[in-house]
């Protein structure tokens, strides 16, 4: 009905328009001319679709059967705009072989809510897209805004495209394009290179004999002296680890994580009983009926980023999720379009930890936990009360070992040696593997022992006693929450029964990221809602693409070698077994404090290696091999520690960089080899953990690889380089004969397609083989462009199963699979660990002392345990700086100009109370002080931060990327000032003032980098 308030509406819009082309009359008449001859003066192809590009397919109205676009190919492949790696459906001319667009894959589980049936034929899956039926909407896959926007990558014009050497100093930004064989000569051989003196070269670094210290041989050989670092796992990373630690036989291999989001992993890791591959898990956003978000945004950041922001907005529009973000910023992740049913609560950065182990005292007083899951000690235990698994709560733990009581302890019989000890509802010590009622869970007394009494508590007693440290209050005080908003909370989340969750990422990257994430993911534990639907889910998984497959053997080669030796980064390797250990104890030395953290959990890490390299502890790189790899800009402090240092060959001999684009890192690389990008590329990845069924997803390339040929013409790419790197040195594991398969023959590798195909025959053969492709899927997929390469790789009976998977992007289980009754198929096998015997255990190599094996408040800290206030005091740093993600921009993807014009820059946030002190609004400059250095920023006044905080989006600020133009071969690239837009976060990341030496700061447990809670002060310019 038209009302007379609609009318007026209407005719103040009216009068507005007239206004607007009044007061802007040139556009205007463009506004005009452009409704009636398109904006460029020429008459638009359509009125309704104006230029858009014509639809790939659409429906016969008559047949209802799909028409295809003659002019275009649709193909499903992988994204790569962010580490998510979801499946996409491209849309490309087939012409010219360029991207038109792209879309999500119907089949994927993290582009499409519920994934269709994998069984679908090609032609039926594109028309569940269409309003045929009206399943459409149904069945609607997206790609994000980020995804969309990043084909632009493909033509950038600051694309590396030919083999470069460096004509300069490093640094200079000057280079002269060179043969690809000549690139690798040089590399392998090494020789005065750059007229600046003799560089070893990988033959030379590779000697898998001699020990690169005889004074510490625990360190390893030479060959460790060569860094191989990594990006991310985009599905080509087990390459780069066969050619570094089963070829080469570097130890030292690694990639973005500890930079990234480790600190989560590693506290997941402790909870989860995993320092190996550090498991993780997230809710089962679908099913979750109450959730608190801390640390992770989702919609705005953390993996995976489509599907969670994706799942949490359908679940609160649809009524059935109810949410917290507890965040010092105000991001996308609350919308308070859903009202109530999602809440920001502003916390004080840094202070999550505080707030968990408030929320565990009370759940703990308050007997709010899940008994009945914490009771049930073991196999036994499960099998009785029909619980998801079980966890070491009421398990006994030797007070002053740290270790768990063992049968060994009590004298069992050799059977139950290793079984732990619980107790009964009696009180009796008994096997946690037998006991099939309940197990005490709090103790706190001596049990008889074989040895005699022991002091002991249960696992779940010393998590009690170390959250009792404080109060509510108290705790409350440290994170700024007023303790009844706590309670409620801790109220609230223990009302779902299992279904309910607490969720955190890369916001724990602060200097207490371990015990930070250990104490929120404990949360999960207390009420038992692992492997339930609503609970934490941690992942279908992948096909074994790369393993030991069905059809070949991906890991395992004649000749391959075995690493040894110690991690730059000091990881895993127990300090206690160096021979600078025992030295120092026959000295009659204390062995404490080591110059540098010892990392006896971590795994390999990022964030030590270079800074580990540039101090010699404990021992110096010759060589270091990156691809894409962006430490310079990712890692907080690092640039401002040894971005100069990286610039002196003599510091570090050779730097290869493999890379399709000049990052910052990479800018000081000796070499650049080109690379293929987004769909060019192959490779095999499985989604991050939280996608509740399995999948193994598909990259192969859709389009033209447009870098230079080796002389066999084969596109120059990372796998190329590291293939003919490794003929050329003879390494095992490269050539004719080195994958073998299921018969025990071997078969080439000489081509990335040698590779990645088989890979392909392992997923398409895992279980229950997939049917084999029809020609219509070939045709409709476009896999006619690989056939040939298949059918020239693969044998008869793979070639059309392999074609079926990458019709379908990959390989996909049914959503049907997912759940088992209430509980997740995909459950976690292991026990979930209160008290984490390995951290118990461990000793902290600058202070000597045990880590503490339960979750537990520290403030911010430096690695030698002085509080970080205690240096950097609040009257000369009142504020605190925290970082977070912006939904489309990532640290790459300034370089798309449709991004850029969505997003241009990244003002920093400020509470208007602080704003006011200060005497700054919105758009003043103000400068961005911290102890590591200052950045020029715009203001952005806001309430939607908490006070005392300075809010900064990461991805912007770039020095390299395009932001300067390079010279290759005397031709000088434009710089594109656009790309240097905003604030580099990480510029201003500190160092650690008391480690000495070029060490950032970090966390000081597990060694991830620390970009949240620094003090900070802004200064009006
Ligand atoms: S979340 Fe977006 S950018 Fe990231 S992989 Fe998925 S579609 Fe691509």
């Amino acid at each position: 009905m038209t009302t007379r308030r609609n009318i007026l509406k209407g005719a103040v819009a009216l009068g507005g328009a007239a206004a607007f082309v009044g007061g802007y009359s040139e556009t205007g008449k463009r506004l005009a001319k452009g409704l009636a001859t398109g904006s460029s003066g020429t008459a638009p192809l359509d009125h309704i679709t104006i230029n858009a590009h014509a639809p790939e397919y659409r429906v016969d109205a008559k047949t209802g059967d799909l028409v295809m676009n003659p002019d275009q190919q649709i193909s499903f492949t992988m994204c790569q705009g962010c580490n998510t790696m979801c499946g996409l459906r491209i849309r490309s001319d087939k012409e010219t072989g360029q991207v038109i667009r792209v879309a999500g894959n119907p089949y994927h589980p993290l582009s499409a809510d519920a994934q269709i049936p994998y069984s679908t034929p090609v032609r039926e899956a594109l028309l569940s897209l269409t309003r045929k039926g009206e399943s459409g909407l149904d069945h609607r896959s997206t790609a994000c805004g980020r995804g969309n926007a990043m084909l632009s990558q493909m033509n950038s014009p600051h694309r590396v495209l030919k083999c470069l050497k460096r004509d300069g100093p490093r640094g200079s930004g000057k280079w002269k394009s060179i043969p690809f064989e000549q690139l690798v000569e040089e590399v392998v051989e090494g020789g005065d290179l750059f007229g600046e003196g003799p560089v070893e070269g990988l033959r030379a670094i590779r000697d898998l004999k001699t020990p690169l210290d005889p004074e510490n041989p625990e360190y390893g050989p030479k060959a460790n002296q060569l860094l191989v670092l990594n990006a991310t796992g985009d599905g080509r990373n087990p390459f780069i680890k066969r050619f570094a630690f089963n070829c080469f036989g570097t130890r030292n291999y690694g990639n973005h994580g500890s930079y990234c989001g480790f600190a989560m992993r590693a506290g997941s890791g402790a909870v989860m009983g995993d320092f190996k591959k550090f498991a993780h898990g997230k809710p089962d956003f679908e099913n979750t009926e109450f959730a608190i978000f801390i640390g992770s945004a989702p919609g705005n950041a953390g993996k995976p980023f489509k599907r969670s922001g994706r799942m949490v907005a359908e679940a609160r529009t649809s009524g059935k999720l109810n949410y917290v973000v507890v965040d010092p910023v105000l991001t996308n992740a609350t919308s308070y379009a859903a009202h109530d049913r999602d809440r920001w609560l502003p916390i004080k950065p840094g202070t999550d930890a505080a707030f968990a182990m408030a929320m565990i005292r009370w759940i703990i007083d308050n007997e709010r936990y899940d008994a009945k899951f914490l009771s049930n000690a073991g196999p036994a235990g499960v099998k009785a009360t029909g619980e998801a698994g079980w966890s070491n709560a009421a398990h006994l733990v030797n007070v002053k070992s740290g270790k768990l009581l063992t049968g060994a302890d009590m004298g069992w019989p050799e059977e139950q040696a290793k079984d732990f000890v619980v107790l009964d509802e009696t009180g009796t010590a008994v096997s946690h593997k037998q006991l099939a009622t309940a197990a005490a869970l709090f103790f706190d007394g001596s049990v008889e022992t074989a040895n005699g009494p022991v002091a002991v508590k249960t696992s779940l007693q010393i998590l009690a006693d170390e959250a009792r440290r404080f109060s509510v209050a108290e705790y409350a005080d440290l994170c700024g929450i007023k303790p009844e908003m706590i309670e409620a909370l801790a109220q609230e989340f223990t009302s779902h029964g299992k279904r309910a969750a607490i969720n955190n990422h890369g916001g724990m990257m602060s200097s207490n990221g371990f015990y930070t994430a250990w104490s929120v993911l404990m949360l999960n534990v207390l009420i038992g809602n692992w492997n339930w639907k609503g609970g934490v889910s941690v992942s279908g998984g992948g096909y074994p693409a790369f393993g030991k497959g069905p059809r070949y053997n991906m890991k395992k080669f004649p000749d391959m070698v075995k690493p040894k030796g110690v991690f730059l980064s000091r990881s895993k390797f127990p300090y206690q077994k160096s021979s600078e250990f025992k030295r120092r104890k026959a000295a009659g030395q204390s062995p404490y404090p080591t110059k540098a953290p010892w990392y006896p959990f971590s795994p390999p890490i990022l964030t030590e290696y270079l800074t580990s390299h540039f101090d010699g502890y404990p021992y110096k790189l010759k060589a270091m091999i990156s691809f894409m790899a962006n430490p310079l800009y990712g890692q907080a402090g690092l640039n401002a520690a040894i971005g100069e240092k990286m610039k002196d060959p003599k510091e570090l001999g050779l730097y290869v960089a493999i890379d399709g684009f000049i990052n910052e890192t990479s800018a000081l690389a000796d070499y650049i080899v080109p690379d293929s990008v987004m769909y060019e590329a192959w490779g095999w990845a499985k989604p991050w953990n939280g996608t509740v069924t399995k999948c193994s997803t598909a990259r192969w390339p859709i389009s033209d690889p447009k870098q230079a040929k080796t002389a066999d013409g084969q596109p120059v790419t990372l796998e190329m380089f590291l293939i003919a790197i490794g003929k050329r040195m003879d390494l095992p594991g490269f050539g004719d004969k080195v994958i073998p398969d299921s018969d025990g023959n071997l078969h080439p590798l000489n081509r990335p397609e040698d590779w990645y195909l088989r890979a392909g025959a392992n997923v398409a053969f895992a279980g229950k083989p997939v049917a084999e492709a029809s020609d219509d899927d070939i045709e409709l997929a476009g896999i006619g462009r690989i056939m040939p390469d298949i059918e020239k790789t693969l044998k008869p009976e793979e070639q059309r199963r392999v074609a079926y998977v990458y019709a379908r992007g990959g390989r996909m289980e049914d959503y049907a699979k997912a759940y088992d009754g209430e509980k997740l198929t995909h459950a976690y096998p292991k026990p979930l660990l209160v008290y984490n015997q390995k951290v118990g255990t461990s000793v902290n190599t600058i202070s000597g002392k045990r880590f503490i094996g339960v979750p537990t408040w520290y403030p911010q800290q430096l690695a030698d345990g002085t509080p970080l206030r205690a240096v950097y005091p609040e009257s000369e740093w009142p504020l605190q700086l925290t970082s977070f993600k912006s939904n489309l921009q990532s640290s790459y993807s300034m370089a798309s100009p449709v991004l850029r014009s969505i997003q241009p820059d990244n003002p920093v946030s400020i509470n208007p109370q602080d704003a006011e002190k200060a005497g700054v609004k919105s758009g003043d400059k103000v400068r961005i002080v911290t102890p590591g250095g200052s950045q020029l920023a715009t203001a952005l006044v806001r309430n939607g931060v908490a006070p005392g905080v300075v809010a900064i989006p990461h991805g912007y600020g770039h020095w390299e990327l395009g932001a300067r133009g390079h010279n290759i071969d005397g031709v000088q690239q434009p710089d594109m000032p656009e790309l240097a837009a905003g604030v580099a976060l990480n510029l201003i990341g500190l160092q650690d003032p008391h480690r000495g030496g070029h060490a950032t700061l970090g966390d000081w447990v597990v060694g991830s980098a620390a970009r949240q809670a620094l003090p900070v002060r802004i200064e009006k310019v």
